[in-house]
C-alpha cells in the first residue's frame, strides 16, 4: 500500500470537514433553494423519501401484529424474509407497492405511502403475494391464479379495514368489504399483461370468488 494515497482528496468535500459558517450557509441554502441546483433538492427530496420510508418499514417490522405475523408464517414456510428483502424505492407509477416473484422481494414505493399505517397495509398486502407464491407455488400469469392471491391479498390486509377485526376474532363479512376487495382485485387482474380486458377480469374473479375469500390463511392459524 502507498501511504502516500491514503488521504485522498475528492472534489467536494464532505459537510463535516467545512468550517462551521459554511457548513451552515449550505444546509441554510438548501432550506431555501438558493445556490443549490435542481437536480441537487431532488436528490435530497429522494434520500428523505427514503430515509422515512426505511425507519417506517423497520418499525412495522418490529412492532406491527400484522407484519410480523405474516414474517412469522412465511419463515414456516421456508421464507426467511429480512429487511433487504422489503426493498424501499421510488416509483414511477401510482401504486403503491409490489410483489416480484423473480426476486421474492417486496416493493415499497417510497413517497407513495402516505402514512405507516399505508404502509402496514400494503406491506401485508404483498407478503400475502409472498406468501401463496411460497406456500401454492403461485403461476402469476394464470388469471385465475393471480385473481385468488389478490382477492386473499385485499381482504386479509388493511385494504379492506377487515384483518384488523380478523385478529378481534370477528369473521363477519360486511358486504361493503366484500365490494371493496372484489373492485380491487378486479384492477390488479386487469393489469396483468395477460389479462385482454376489464369483462375477463370480472368473470376470472367471480369464478374463484367462493373459494379464494374464505381461504384465510394463515390468519386462521392459532398462533
Ligand atoms: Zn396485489
Amino acid at each position: 500500500m502507498d501511504p502516500g494515497s491514503s488521504a485522498s482528496s475528492s472534489s467536494t468535500a464532505p459537510d463535516s470537514d467545512l468550517p462551521t459558517y459554511e457548513r451552515w450557509m449550505r444546509k441554510f441554502s438548501l432550506m431555501t433553494g438558493l445556490g443549490v441546483t435542481k437536480e441537487e433538492r431532488a436528490e435530497r427530496a429522494e434520500a428523505a423519501r427514503h430515509a422515512t420510508c426505511e425507519k417506517w418499514k423497520r418499525e412495522l417490522m418490529t412492532y406491527s401484529p400484522a407484519v410480523v405475523f405474516m414474517l412469522k408464517h412465511l419463515k414456516l414456510h421456508g421464507a426467511d424474509v429480512s429487511s433487504n428483502d422489503l426493498m424501499c424505492v421510488p416509483c414511477a407509477s401510482t401504486r403503491a407497492g409490489g410483489f416480484s416473484p423473480e426476486a421474492g422481494a417486496v416493493l415499497l414505493c417510497q413517497g407513495r405511502l402516505m402514512s405507516k399505517g399505508h404502509m402496514e397495509d400494503t406491506l401485508v398486502h404483498e407478503l400475502v403475494h409472498m406468501y401463496d407464491h411460497v406456500k401454492f407455488k403461485v403461476d402469476w400469469n394464470n388469471l385465475r391464479h393471480h385473481a385468488c392471491s389478490e382477492i386473499r391479498a385485499s381482504s386479509l390486509s388493511g385494504d379492506c379495514k377487515w384483518s384488523r377485526e380478523v385478529r378481534r376474532g370477528f369473521v363477519a363479512f360486511s358486504k361493503q368489504h366484500q365490494e371493496c376487495v372484489r373492485r380491487r382485485a378486479v384492477l390488479s387482474v386487469n393489469a396483468n399483461p395477460a389479462c385482454p380486458d376489464k369483462a375477463t377480469a370480472e368473470r376470472v374473479v367471480n369464478e374463484v370468488w367462493e373459494s379464494c375469500f374464505n381461504d384465510t390463511r394463515p390468519f386462521d392459524e392459532i398462533y
